[in-house]
Order: structure tokens, then sequence, then C-alpha cells
């Protein structure tokens, strides 16, 4: 009745316990937990080797060749679900399976709604954390047609066809949270508390955050593209009005033009704007770039227990 896809990325210290946690909370329910081994180094693959010996009921392993990135691995899992309910989880305990209950009760008893999402609260993070996020997301629905919701996660619960919806889109820089909110759908919010890590580290750091802040921004948006063409308009007039100005004054009171300092100025703040201008298109034509090559979103090394599934 539910497929859980379980994305890991050197996840060593926490398969045990995610997996402990799942099989405790769903014990009552039809389900399958979906492993993505996405090309760890560590051993993450034993220890899911190890689980689906022990319980090939209930578990699948998919082991990527390499790193492809989370989004990549959601794909994989959703590619390969097949049960009424479809849920996306960490696999470091951050997220408490517990809330995997409370989202499946509410779609059951709410038949309106196509998903529930789970929001992050912040109320652990710091100052800094929260203020960086809840700035990036009023740009982003600034910058974007799309509506997108502070803290939501990746922690949520689909039905069968918003799996299907979101299927439909191959492009393969993933933006995960925006496809969920780009196919529609009626979705509902729910609070909940971020535990702490069970083990090992984020693999989310800051400067890893800012990269797919901006790549979540480019996918969906062009409005950068568009203010560059702004700020062009606006500084050629403010130079038209000047040159004016120059003329003007050279020619009805004859006095010198101003020196080559402000020349200067003009100069490196134009060269400026030009390059930040041409990297913002750089960045989109890079992107086009990339999809047009229409690769692969993840290459499988090996898979465990689809043996009955056409792969
Ligand atoms: N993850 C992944 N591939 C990656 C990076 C992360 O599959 O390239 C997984 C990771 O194993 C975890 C989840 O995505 O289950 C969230 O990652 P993390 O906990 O590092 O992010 P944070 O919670 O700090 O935002
Ligand atoms: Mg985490």
């Amino acid at each position: 009745m539910v497929d859980v896809i379980i994305p890991a990325y050197n996840e060593e210290g926490n398969i045990e316990v995610i997996y402990k946690e799942l099989s405790n909370t769903l014990k009552d329910l039809k389900y399958t937990l979906i492993f993505i081994d996405d090309g760890s180094t560590d051993k993450t693959y034993d220890h899911l080797v190890d689980l689906y010996d022990k319980d090939k009921k209930h578990i699948k392993v998919i082991r990527f060749s390499r790193n492809f990135g989370k989004d990549a691995a959601i794909y994989a899992g959703l590619n390969h679900v097949k049960a009424e309910y479809t849920c996306i989880i960490d696999s470091d305990m951050q997220q408490n399976p517990k809330y995997i209950l409370d989202m499946l009760k509410f779609l059951e008893k709410n038949t309106e709604y196509d998903q529930v999402a789970m929001v992050n609260d912040y109320k652990e993070a710091s100052k800094f954390q929260r203020l960086a996020k809840t700035s990036f997301y009023r740009l982003l629905n600034r910058l974007s047609d799309q509506k997108f919701v502070t803290g939501a996660s990746d922690f949520r619960v689909l039905r069968k066809y918003v799996v299907k919806a979101i299927l439909e889109m191959k492009e393969s820089n993933r933006f995960t949270k925006g496809l969920f909110s780009w196919v529609g759908f009626n979705t509902y919010y729910m609070t909940y508390k971020v535990d702490k890590r069970h083990s090992g580290e984020s693999k989310f750091k800051f400067r890893k955050q800012i990269s797919y802040g901006i790549d979540g921004i480019l996918s969906f948006s062009t409005k950068p593209l568009k203010i560059a063409t702004l700020i062009g308009s606006i500084i050629s007039l403010i130079a038209f009005i000047y040159l004016i100005q120059i003329i003007g004054e050279t020619l009805l009171f004859g006095k010198e033009a101003p020196g080559y300092a402000s020349m200067m100025c003009v100069i490196l703040m134009l060269g400026g704007i030009e390059i930040l201008v041409l990297g913002i298109i750089g960045e989109y034509i890079a992107k086009s770039y990339i999809e047009t090559k229409n690769r692969p979103i993840y290459l499988e090394k090996n898979s465990l227990g689809f043996d009955d599934d056409i792969l």
C-alpha cells in the first residue's frame, strides 16, 4: 500500500537505524522500502545487501554507478514505485518516520488532497540560517510564477497520479522541490520538527546549498534575463541623458568636459555589469546545453529485489 523511497549517499551509520524505525512504524501496513545507493564510497551498499538478505519481502535496492545527487535518486525511486501511496524520506533520521502514518491517515481521510508535504518550522535553525532560507524562498517566489512554500521538504507522501506527473518531467536539471509544486495538484502542508542527524554529516553544506538555490531559480524562472535587460536599458538611458547634458553644456556654455576619473568609473561599472549580464545569459545557455544532450538522469550499477520487474 505504501512504497518508501530512501536516498542514501555515504550513510553507513544510518541504514540499520532507519530500516528498524521504518519497519516498526509500517509493520501493520503493506510496504516496500526502496533504498537508492547514490554512489556511496563507504559501506552503505554492504549494509543494504545485509538488509536485503534479511528481509527480501520488504527491501529493494538500486545502486548508482556514481553519485548523481539526491534529486536523481528520488527520480530513480519514483520510477520503480507501484503502490497506491509513495513516500520520500531521508536516510539520516532527521525526518522521523512516525510522521508517515500521519500523512497516510490524512490522505485516506481527505480524498480531495493529492499529496502531503512536511514543512520544516526552522525552530532549531540558527537566526542566520532562518534568514537565509526565508530570503531565498521570498526571492524564488518573486522570480517564479510558481508558488513555493517556505521550508517545504522532500519528505512527503504522494498519490499514484502525482508520481506519474512528476515522472513526465524528464529534465536532467531536477530541482525536485520545484517539480513538486510545478505539477500542481492539491497539497496539504504539515509542520514537523527536524531531528538531529543520527550519524555522519550533511551533504548539503552552505556552498552546495547556495548553488542548489541558484539552480532552483534558473530552473523555474527566466526573470533574471529580464532583469538583465532592464538594468541594461536603465544604464543606457542614464548614459544618454548624461551625454546630452555634456554636449549641451559644452556647446551652450563652453564648459570643458570633466576629466578621465569619472570616465574610468563609468567604464568600469559598465564593464562589470556587462560581464554580469553575460554571466546570467551564460548560465541559461549552459543549462540548455546540458538539457539538449539528453543524457540519462542516473545510471544503475545493479539492483536487488526487482527481478520480477521489467527494468
Ligand atoms: N543524498 C543523496 N545524494 C547526495 C546527497 C544526499 O542521496 O548526493 C541523501 C542523503 O543520504 C540523505 C538525504 O539525501 O538521505 C539528505 O541529505 P543530507 O542529510 O546530507 O541533507 P540535509 O538534511 O543536511 O539537508
Ligand atoms: Mg539530513
